[in-house]
């Protein structure tokens, strides 16, 4: 990725084709497809990248099972093309999971799942492909994924891919599969082969107002939160991408045009735990939680990822904090499931979301727009795109280009179907530098940076190899090295300490009670600072920053408890 500073020249020195407002999933997507069809694009993100809802998911590539008892059928098999499009897209970085969904002990097995499982398996089978040829090139390639058709299995299976239901004494379980994923990396990975065909984008910069030319947007206006000083990017088209934002873009256009109405926020809790406290190290979980629900405990970056909530909100959006009674509610149903004991002070962290929820003003006729994507095109041409899922946002970020082809009357199909989303790599690929070897990094770390950076893990390695104290940990027993830090300052536009540990590293929800105080952090602040050139002042704090950010994301509730 460009430097910050590199791409804010070249934004303002430049008139763009379209300039995309927001770095989450749906941005990320939109540029991709539109400088892959030939359009000059940029990107602001006043934030971070990914900062959003897109590092708040369930980080699931799925097409999603329980939206069949809602018979959305179309949403569901479309989500499943894609989940097995992004598996040949990007097979290190979106993977398949066996997915349980268990009888415990006298229990009947519930044989409404059998029929959902059915369908899902019906429409997973739907080949990718423009024609037989392509589908047939495509189903030889050495990474092509098909799941298995759903099946059950034993209870002693079930206790081997999930060994934290063993005192349950499960009887069976349906076993099927869907695909998970880091999404920040996702969408770092998306953004990353946008600039390979020549979009640039700037995070920490605000978009404030849209500039105008006879009518009709010519472009932004932002404010560069770094220095405080404004700039405008012009362009011919102006995709608003900032999800439950998006009723803020000029919202006299937005909400009062047509029928666009008010976003109200729903939000969706985790909680992440050692896989020794909850192993499910072989399989993700579906857990009853009461009155028709369910929750997941996933196995994810070697830990136990669980939730999700979802309750009406009407907090701050910019900082959406886990609440103490969802994390109760998750953890009850585990106690219940899995018949344990946990409380608050068994969990290594948190992290809430919020999904948008269109509101018409009357709270029994709320439209719930956070699976259905929807394109809206007010007056002056800002085309306005939200909801939708992190598994779709090809298809999201089509519809916007297609009709910007479409309205500039331009022959410019779709590429992103095609395209690989960063350069796939097996830990084996890996090769390490001179004087580096397996032996010096944490266990794990060459898997981890595989999925993570693809082939360009190269880079973290190099690194490594080339000051060998930062082939050491972040955290003690996790794979994350301190190298990583100096590449997310170097190649990815990190500027804080929050954004190594919450976003290109996800320690901060993953070991939250082993980063809460500032010294905690030193390694990795003092990593960037050799990077961004920060004297021992600015780096103190910095990591004293974190402990501040932390806090005001909610990442550690077991503190509240210690
Ligand atoms: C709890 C929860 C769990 C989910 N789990 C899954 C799942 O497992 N699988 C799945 O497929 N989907 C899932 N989803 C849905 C998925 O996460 C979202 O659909 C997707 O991340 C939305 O991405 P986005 O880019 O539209 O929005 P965001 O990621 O929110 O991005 C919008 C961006 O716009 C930026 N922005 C806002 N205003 C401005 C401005 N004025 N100037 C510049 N930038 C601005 C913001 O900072 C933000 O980064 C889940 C959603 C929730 C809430």
């Amino acid at each position: 990725m460009l430097s910050r500073s590199d791409a804010l020249e070249a934004m303002t020195s430049d008139r763009f084709d379209v300039v995309v407002i927001g770095g989450g999933i749906t941005g990320a997507g939109v540029a991709l497809d539109a400088a892959s069809r030939g359009y000059s694009v940029a990107l602001v993100e006043r934030d971070d990248y990914a900062v959003g809802t897109s590092s708040r998911s369930s980080k699931m590539v799925h097409g999603g099972l329980r939206y069949l008892q809602n018979f959305d059928l179309g949403l569901v098999r479309e989500a499943l093309l894609e989940r097995q499009l992004m598996v040949q897209l990007a097979p290190h970085l979106v993977y398949p999971t066996p997915f349980l969904i268990p009888t415990l002990g006298d229990d009947r097995r519930d044989r409404r799942y059998s029929v959902g499982l059915n369908m899902y398996d019906v429409m997973a089978t739907t080949r990718v492909g423009r024609s037989r040829r392509d589908r047939q090139a495509r189903e030889q390639a050495e990474d092509y994924w098909a799941p298995d058709r759903h099946r059950t299995i034993p209870g002693d299976e079930v206790t081997e891919l999930v060994p934290a239901l063993a005192s349950q004494k499960p009887s069976s379980a349906y076993l099927f599969y869907d695909c998970q994923t880091d999404d920040v990396r996702l969408v770092l990975t998306v953004l990353g082969e946008a600039e390979r065909f020549g979009a640039v984008f700037v995070n920490d910069a605000e978009v404030t107002g849209l500039l105008e030319k006879g009518g009709g947007a010519d472009g932004v206006a932002c404010v560069d939160a770094a220095s405080g000083e404004r700039f405008e990017v012009r362009a011919d088209n102006v995709v608003n991408a900032t999800g439950v934002w998006a009723d803020r873009i000029r919202p006299e256009e937005v909400v009062d045009e047509e029928d666009v109405p008010r976003i109200s926020p729903s939000r969706g809790t985790h909680v992440t735990l050692s896989l020794e406290t909850l192993p499910v190290t072989g399989a993700a979980c579906i857990v009853p939680a009461g009155e028709q629900r369910t929750i997941f405990a996933l196995p994810w970056y070697g830990s136990a990822l669980v939730g999700t909530t979802d309750n009406d909100y009407d907090g701050d959006i910019a900082h959406v904090e886990p609440s103490m009674s969802d994390i109760e509610y998750l953890l009850d149903a585990l106690n219940s499931f899995f018949e344990l004991t946990l409380g608050p002070g068994d969990l290594t962290g948190a992290y809430a979301g919020v999904r948008p929820l269109i509101s018409t003003g009357d709270p029994r006729k709320s439209v719930d727009i956070s699976r259905k994507a929807e394109l809206y095109e007010t007056s002056s041409g800002l085309l306005t795109i939200t909801g939708g899922k992190l598994t779709t946002w090809r298809r999201m970020a089509r519809q916007v280009v297609d009709r910007m082809v479409e309205r500039e009357g331009r022959e410019a199909p779709c590429r992103t179907g095609d395209i690989p989303l960063g350069m796939s790599a097996s830990p084996d690929d890996l090769e390490l530098p001179e004087g580096l070897a397996e032996a010096d990094l944490p266990e794990g770390a060459l898997d981890q940076l595989a999925f993570r950076y693809g082939y360009a893990a190269r880079n973290v390695l190099k690194v490594a190899g080339d000051q060998r104290d930062l082939a050491a940990p972040i955290v003690d027993g996790r794979p994350d090295l301190i190298a990583e830090a100096v590449i997310a300052a170097r190649l990815e536009q990190a500027r804080s300490v929050g954004d190594v540990l919450l976003r290109r590293t996800r320690l901060g929800v993953l070991a939250a009670p082993q980063l809460r105080d500032a010294t905690s952090v030193m390694p990795v602040a003092e990593a960037m600072g050799g990077e961004l050139g920060w004297d021992k002042r600015r780096i103190k704090r910095e990591a004293e920053a974190w402990v501040e950010i932390a806090r005001a994301e909610g990442v550690d509730p077991a503190a509240a408890v210690s």
